[in-house]
């Protein structure tokens, strides 16, 4: 009895002991299996927030549509472009895809789905293609629709066709007018025609060549500007004297018209850091329109001063004036307020374009505003030589880049200023203040020793 006794206990004994094993054997499995199956969602949730991140992070739009054609993910910026992203993927070409035909595309399956969508203002190209999971292309994983901001490069494309069509339309027309008076010329031949008539036939024939000339030297010279390789010997200048030497050489025709024409200066220097070919074309450019848009016996009134940090240049005339409406585009290539093409001004529309592009490259302002009564004024800001200078002296202690062609001038002149003093550029910022106060002051002395 007692033996059994004694079995049954170790019986149930080693049960207990099993099952307690197994228990806990179990436990660990389980807690093993936990673990693993936490560490696979940790895993999953990691990479969804890296591929969030990712597409977070791209400057286009990104929309992936499943196998199914449900909507998988969209970054934001693909929320921002289109403001609202359907569904699924036959939603999206319905509202997307039908006017520019990527919806037709895309039924048809055609090797490429792509299409422009314009909303307020922005220009997108969207770009749909399907994806698979293995190289072999056979399974299908879904769609990956890209958006991409393309409004600058659509108007720029369209300036450029816009630009090439008035480069050919303005050269077709003097060129048409030399074409068929030399015709007319070898038709009739010289004999046939009195002197005087010949004459004028040449005259226009010249003019013509002259006005292409003209055109042809504008327009390398916006190109030079374009491709940043305009020629500019940039030093300290006095504006006066370069107002004053202009106005001196525009007189004559001025005078051919009766016209009233003075220049007043009125601070003692007007300083400024630039190039003084580029500076007179601009004030040539104001003065000859003032000329050629005010009538017989008129008055234009050119004045020189200061504001605030800047150096002004004033022409004003009591002209024909320029309509509201043409203020906002007076400035773009080839503008005209008469938009006939008349010959009676003979201008291309590029001398003001010219003008306002020379003073950004001086970092100036151009404005125009009309006269009450009559007539337009023109001013032309440029900031003074020692605020440019002591800017650029500031950028380059700050390590800022300084590529323009304005900006590496001064620095060279603000090398050679600066080249006996105790201060270099590459002592950086962390200099006291009062050596930098003692460098900004022979920086302003040796621009304003200049009028001396
Ligand atoms: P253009 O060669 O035709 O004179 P601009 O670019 O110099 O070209 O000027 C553009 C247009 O601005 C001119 O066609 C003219 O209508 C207008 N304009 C410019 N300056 C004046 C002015 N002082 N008075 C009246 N209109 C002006």
């Amino acid at each position: 009895m007692e033996v059994f006794l004694y079995i049954v206990i170790a019986v149930v004994s080693t049960m207990l002991l099993m099952t307690l094993v197994f228990r806990s054997l179990m436990r660990k499995f389980s807690e093993k299996k936990d673990q693993e199956f936490l560490r696979t969602i940790n895993l999953i949730a990691n990479e969804r927030a890296e591929a969030n991140a990712i597409l977070a992070s791209l400057s286009i739009g990104i929309v992936a549509y499943g196998s199914d054609h449900r909507l998988i993910a969209n970054n934001d910026l693909a929320r921002e472009m289109l403001r609202n992203i359907p569904d699924t993927i036959d939603s999206f070409l319905n509202n997307f895809g039908s006017d520019n035909g990527m919806r037709a595309s895309f039924l048809i399956r055609a090797s490429e789905v792509s299409g422009i969508y314009e909303r307020e203002n922005n220009v997108y190209q969207i770009k749909c293609e399907p994806r698979h999971l293995d190289d072999s292309a056979t399974r299908f994983a879904g769609h990956v629709i890209m958006i991409q901001d393309v409004t600058e490069s659509t108007r720029l494309e369209e300036e450029r066709r816009a630009f090439v069509a008035n480069v050919s339309h303005e050269l077709k027309t003097p060129l048409t007018t030399i074409k068929s008076y030399t015709e007319t010329l070898l038709d009739w031949g010289l004999k046939e025609k009195d002197k005087q008539s010949v004459q004028k036939d040449l005259a226009r024939i010249y003019d013509d060549s002259l006005r292409m000339e003209s055109l042809i030297a504008d327009l390398l010279l916006l190109s030079s500007i374009d491709s940043k390789a305009h020629y500019m010997k940039a030093k300290v200048q006095d504006m006066g004297s370069l107002c004053r030497q202009v106005t001196e050489r525009l007189r004559p025709s001025a005078e051919d018209k009766n016209l009233q024409f003075e220049c007043m200066v009125l601070p003692a220097s007007a300083l400024i850091f630039g190039d003084a070919n580029s500076v007179e074309r601009i004030i040539t450019n104001l003065l000859i329109n003032a000329i050629k848009y005010t009538p017989k016996k008129g008055r234009i009134q050119i004045s020189v001063g200061n504001i605030a940090e800047d150096i002004y240049i004033k022409v004003k005339d009591n002209g024909s004036g320029i309509p509201a409406q043409d203020l906002p585009n007076l400035f773009d290539r080839f503008y005209r307020v008469d938009k006939t093409g008349s010959r009676q001004y003979g201008g291309t529309g590029l001398g003001l374009s010219i003008a306002h592009e020379l003073t950004e490259l001086h970092h100036g302002r151009l404005e125009v505003e009309r006269q009450p009564g009559r007539g337009s004024a023109f001013t032309l800001f440029l900031p003074r030589a020692d605020r440019y200078l002591v800017q650029t002296f500031l950028r380059l202690v700050n390590k800022d880049e300084v590529d323009d062609i304005l900006g590496k001038a001064a620095a060279q002149t603000l090398t050679r200023i600066l080249s006996e003093s105790d201060w270099e550029v590459s002592t950086g910022p962390t200099a006291d203040r009062e050596q930098l106060s003692r460098v900004l002051e022979k920086i302003r002395q040796n621009v304003n020793n200049k009028v001396k």
